[in-house]
This record gives C-alpha cells, sequence and structure tokens, in this order.
C-alpha cells in the first residue's frame, strides 16, 4: 500500500468508478472496505492523513451505549451492541473487552444503575463481554484502588469493549486495499463536478503533496467527511442548508498511577448529565468528554479552558488524589458531527443514529452515528449509494469480513498487539537491525521498527502521521512526543527520500502541534 502505487492506478484506470468515497475517518474507510468487498471499483480520498479528524479523538470504546438505554432507546442500544460483537470477532488485536465499575456514594445509586446494567449486560446476550453485577465498597476498591474511599458504599460492575480508533481505521484502509480500493491520503476534494442535468458525475481534488489537480470521474460520490459533510456538500450545491450540528469533546490523559489496574471508571451522571469515563489506555489513564456546541469545525481543534476545569473538576470527587491541571500529559478535542433537528434537507433517516441524504442525484452523504456502528453505516450508505447510481446490487460481506491484522492471540504480543498479524514482520526489522528495537522514550511503544513500518506498509508521510495515529505518543504524553519528533524525522526522510531541509521541517512543524496538546499549567509544559 504505497502511495506512489495508488495514484499511479488512479492515472491508470479508463472511464468512471463505481464509487468515489471522500474522507478517510471510520465511516469513509468503513465504505471503502463494504464497497471493494462487493467487487465495485472504489477510490477512497482522504485530505489529510486517514483517522486525521474524529476518528482518532474517541473514549475509544466499543459500545452499545448506556445513555441510551436510560433513553428508553432499546432497538439503538441492541444494534450497537450486535456491532460491538462483530467488531470484535473481526479485528480481535484491536478490540478487548474492559471491564468498568460504577461507584456509589449514595445509598440509591447500587440499585438504580445494577438494575440498568445488569438489563444492558442481558441485551448482549451470548455476545456479551461479561455480566454485570453489584459491588460491595471492598470489591469496588480492589478493582479501582483509588478510587476515593470516604463515603464509599460500593458500586456496580459491567463490561464493553475497548479498542484503538486511530489504528483500527488504519487497518480498515489496508483491508479496502487489499480487497481492491485506491486508497490515498493528503488528496483533499476542492469540487464536485455535475453533468448538465445536475447530477454529480465525479471530484476534483488536490494532491497535497505535489499540488496536482486529480480528475476522478464517478458513477455515485459518498461525502463521508464527518464534521465536514456541510463543506463537501456545497461543491455540488452552493448555499444547501446545514445537515449538522458540530459538537465538540475533549479528553484528559494523565499517566497510569490514576488508573493502575485493568479497570476503568464510569461516572453515569455529570453535572452537565452526560456519561464520563476514566479508562486505562496505552499504559496511562484517559479521562473524558465534554459536549460543547461550536460555530466552526477545524480539523485541529483546540480544548477550550473551560472544558479542561470541567473534566478536572467533575473527576476529582471520583478519586483519593484527584488529578490536577499539573499532571496532565495531553489533551485533545473531536468533533461530533451530531445530526441537527430541524434539518431542512431532504434526508432519508435510516435510524435515529446516522443519517443518509441523497443529493444531485448521486452525492450520497452519510454523518451522525458513532465509531461502534460505522459498519453498519458504510453498508446502508452504501445500499442508498447503488440504488441512486443504478449499480448492479451485491449482497455485504462486512459483518463477517476480516480486518487486516486480524490475529485471535494477538494479547500473546503485549503492547505489539495492536500490529496483530504484521507483528513478525516489525519483528523481522528488528532482528535485521537491533537498534530499531531501541524505544525512541521509554513507556512510549513507539520504536524505529514501528516508524519504519509506518512509512513502508501503513502510508504515513509525515511525523504527525507516525506519533498521532501509527502509534500514540502525542495522545498519550505530548511533552514526550515532541522529543521524539527529530528521530521520526530521520528515519522518515530515509525511507521516502526526503533531504534534511524536509526532516528538518517536519520535526519543526510538530513540536508546534504538539504544543496545542500541552495544557498551560502542566508539569511537562514548556513554552
Ligand atoms: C469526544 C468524542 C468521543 C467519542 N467517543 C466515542 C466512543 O468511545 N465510541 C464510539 O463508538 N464513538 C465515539 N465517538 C464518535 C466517533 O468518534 C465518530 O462518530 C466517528 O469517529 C466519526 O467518523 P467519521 O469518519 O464520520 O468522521 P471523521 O473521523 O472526522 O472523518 C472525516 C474525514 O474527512 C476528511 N475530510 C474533510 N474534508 C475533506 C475533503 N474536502 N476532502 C477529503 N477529505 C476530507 C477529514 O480530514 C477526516 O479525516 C466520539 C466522538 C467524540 C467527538
Amino acid at each position: 500500500m504505497t502511495r506512489d502505487a495508488m495514484i499511479a492506478r488512479l492515472g491508470a484506470h479508463q472511464g468512471s468508478w463505481d464509487v468515489v468515497v471522500v474522507g478517510g475517518g471510520a465511516t469513509g474507510a468503513g465504505v471503502a472496505v463494504d464497497a471493494a468487498s462487493r467487487g465495485y471499483s472504489v477510490v477512497l480520498l482522504e485530505g489529510s492523513d486517514f483517522g486525521k479528524g474524529t476518528s482518532s479523538r474517541s473514549t475509544k470504546l466499543v459500545h452499545g451505549g448506556v445513555r441510551y438505554l436510560s433513553q428508553g432507546n432499546i432497538s439503538l442500544v441492541l444494534g450497537a451492541l450486535r456491532e460491538r460483537a462483530a467488531l470484535r470477532a473481526n479485528a480481535p488485536h484491536l478490540v478487548r473487552p474492559l471491564q468498568f465499575v460504577v461507584p456509589s456514594y449514595a445509598w440509591w445509586e447500587s440499585p438504580y444503575y445494577g438494575t440498568g446494567l445488569k438489563l444492558y449486560s442481558l441485551l448482549a446476550g451470548r455476545q456479551g463481554f461479561g455480566a454485570s453485577s453489584i459491588l460491595s465498597s471492598a470489591e469496588a476498591l480492589a478493582r479501582v484502588p483509588t478510587l476515593r474511599h470516604a463515603g464509599l458504599r460500593g458500586g456496580v460492575t459491567y463490561f464493553d469493549g475497548q479498542f484503538d480508533d486511530a489504528r483500527l481505521v488504519v487497518n480498515l484502509v489496508q483491508t479496502a486495499a487489499e480487497q481492491g480500493a485506491v486508497v490515498l491520503n493528503y488528496a483533499r476534494v476542492t469540487g464536485v463536478t455535475t453533468t448538465t442535468g445536475g447530477a454529480a458525475d465525479g471530484i476534483v481534488a488536490i494532491d497535497v503533496e505535489t499540488g496536482r489537480e486529480l480528475r476522478v470521474p464517478a458513477r455515485v460520490i459518498i461525502n463521508a467527511t464527518g464534521p465536514f459533510v456541510d463543506g463537501v456538500r456545497r461543491l455540488a450545491l452552493p448555499g444547501a442548508p446545514s445537515l449538522i450540528a458540530p459538537s465538540q469533546g475533549i479528553h484528559l490523559v494523565f499517566d497510569r498511577s490514576f488508573l493502575p489496574g485493568a479497570v476503568g471508571l464510569m461516572v453515569p451522571k455529570t453535572p452537565d448529565g452526560r456519561v464520563m469515563f476514566a479508562v486505562p489506555w496505552h499504559g496511562h489513564t484517559l479521562i473524558g468528554t465534554t459536549d460543547t456546541a461550536i460555530r466552526e469545525v477545524a480539523l485541529e481543534p483546540r480544548p477550550l479552558e473551560e472544558e479542561i476545569a470541567f473534566v478536572l473538576e467533575t473527576a476529582a470527587p471520583y478519586f483519593d488524589k484527584a488529578p490536577t491541571r499539573a499532571d496532565v500529559l495531553s489533551a485533545f478535542a473531536g468533533i461530533r458531527p451530531l445530526v441537527a433537528r430541524n434539518r431542512t434537507a431532504k434526508t432519508a433517516s435510516l435510524s435515529r443514529d446516522h443519517t443518509i441524504c441523497v443529493e444531485a442525484l448521486r452525492l450520497v452523504t452519510i454523518t451522525g452515528g458513532k465509531w461502534t456502528t460505522y459498519r453498519r453505516m458504510a453498508e446502508d450508505a452504501l445500499d442508498a449509494a447503488v440504488e441512486a447510481a443504478g449499480l448492479p446490487r451485491r449482497a455485504c460481506l462486512t459483518r463477517t469480513l476480516r480486518v487486516h491484522g486480524w490475529d485471535p492471540q494477538a494479547d500473546r504480543l503485549g503492547e505489539q498487539a495492536v500490529y496483530g498479524s504484521d507483528a513478525a514482520q516489525v519483528e523481522a526489522l528488528v532482528r535485521k537491525d537491533a537498534g530499531l528495537g531501541v524505544p525512541l522514550r521509554p513507556g512510549l511503544t513507539c520504536n524505529g521498527a514501528t516508524v519504519t513500518w509506518a512509512a513502508r506498509a501503513e502510508m504515513a508521510r509525515t511525523v504527525e502521521d507516525v506519533l498521532a495515529r501509527r502509534c500514540r505518543a502525542l495522545f498519550l504524553d505530548a511533552a514526550a512526543a515532541r522529543t521524539m519528533a527529530p528521530q521520526v524525522a530521520a528515519i522518515l526522510a530515509r525511507e521516502l527520500g526526503r533531504d534534511a531541509e524536509w526532516e528538518r521541517q517536519q520535526a519543526a512543524e510538530f513540536t508546534a502541534l504538539a504544543g496545542r496538546y500541552v495544557v498551560h499549567g502542566a508539569r511537562g509544559a514548556t513554552p
């Protein structure tokens, strides 16, 4: 899967592609896998790096949505639980069960949440990740020893799924390529071409690396650009009313001392009526999230001061030693592409969770939903696209299609489990050159071999691609990631045939970016 080979295939293709997918996040990558595995000719164009948008900035949970249960939306929960089971079966190297404790400090909390979470476990049936039960305070503390002891009455435990979001996007893109799709990052769509009758029939894109224009004729275009769907719709329909109402959510990352075990914490009702999670992730503690309505969408959204304060204040009562500003190692924000309630565009809402909208006859927009349901969203979007374009109908295969890297015994690989069946090839690089096995920074699983692999097999093009999404250093510890940038730049320059100036500029650009993930007042913060 090299970028040069993909550009060559794009140029060599005669006539229209069956499906052109715009956006390389969870939704777009899912659509590309589905369309290619059904045998259609497919191009996937991502304007930045695969997973650069919301899909690398989630809470990293594969879940049915306990929140929807409290709203009585059982069918939505059932659908998501089915997707949770399918994803675990198809990507076992990236998805694993995670136990949670819901602590009780009031007498009514254990019976109340215990009943709801029992129902949640029962709904999953034989596809469940583990049973829910009521805990004594000693049992709750045995699972989460850092919980605030004072006033603890007990708790409830239940299970959900956890995954590495950015790595799943990359593996999905690799799966799409294996199924025959052309997949290209750094190819930003700037125009939608239409017939004289107004039907969308292709896209214009810019190869961001060279500035060259790419024209890609298409039988149908699927707009899967998450928070950016309205911008892409307006390329074909200037002035089209908004489909989405964007909302920002942030996470703060701390060292593992706040959650030293393998069990997460769920706060079912924050002061703003949301659910908050604290989860162990890649040897660190991830706490979030917020829900802040925003006006403008950005590819690199920034946590607001009030959001940082809210997460710290909400988490504090649940820990004996509350996490503080000084402890924050990284802070990142993501934008939810929520479907606006009062939309005026003609839409066909296939479920209350995601929305599909067909415009300009053959421009299909898919938005809303969540990471957990990306496969179902892709299936629905493609079915709508096949119908709109009059393509031959073919059955969807993704419910049981294995994702690149599939390895049900990956847990034996420890932190390298995320490489799944590729781990042996990453290891082979170390056998050839032992120096590549030395971690670039203790505690973060990124070494010369994983950087080399990212450039050779995962289409990483920049230092950011490696440190943010191929390995998760930027999201885990921004100051530490900064120190790794020069070494990563040097390896990439060698692998991609770049010169010393490129190498220097890459390290400088990443250093500036990482500064946005460092919280002012944190111990690791430097100007
Ligand atoms: C804070 C937060 C926490 C969340 N936690 C969870 C969770 O734990 N579990 C869960 O199931 N869901 C979760 N979600 C929801 C989930 O992350 C999103 O629903 C999902 O990632 C959206 O994916 P997407 O592909 O639609 O959008 P994105 O990931 O944003 O992808 C869109 C892509 O389109 C590209 N693009 C934009 N414009 C163009 C253009 N002109 N040309 C080419 N490409 C373009 C962008 O670069 C981007 O990569 C969370 C969301 C947020 C915000």
